[in-house]
């Protein structure tokens, strides 16, 4: 089975967020929750796609 967790709050969820969203960039996976909180007035946000299972 597939299992990805979130970068940031490291819990598991089915549907997750790619993107970068500090210096240095890296791409990483965040929940729903956790994209809200960092996306805001981010001048590193960037989205690179939905991961689901
Ligand atoms: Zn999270």
């Amino acid at each position: 089975m597939r299992k990805k967790h979130c970068h940031i709050c490291e819990n598991e969820f089915s549907t997750l967020f790619r993107v970068q969203y500090k210096q240095p960039k890296e791409w990483v996976f965040v929940c729903e929750h956790c994209l809200l909180n960092i996306k805001p007035n981010n001048p590193h946000y960037k989205y690179g796609g939905t991961w689901k299972k």
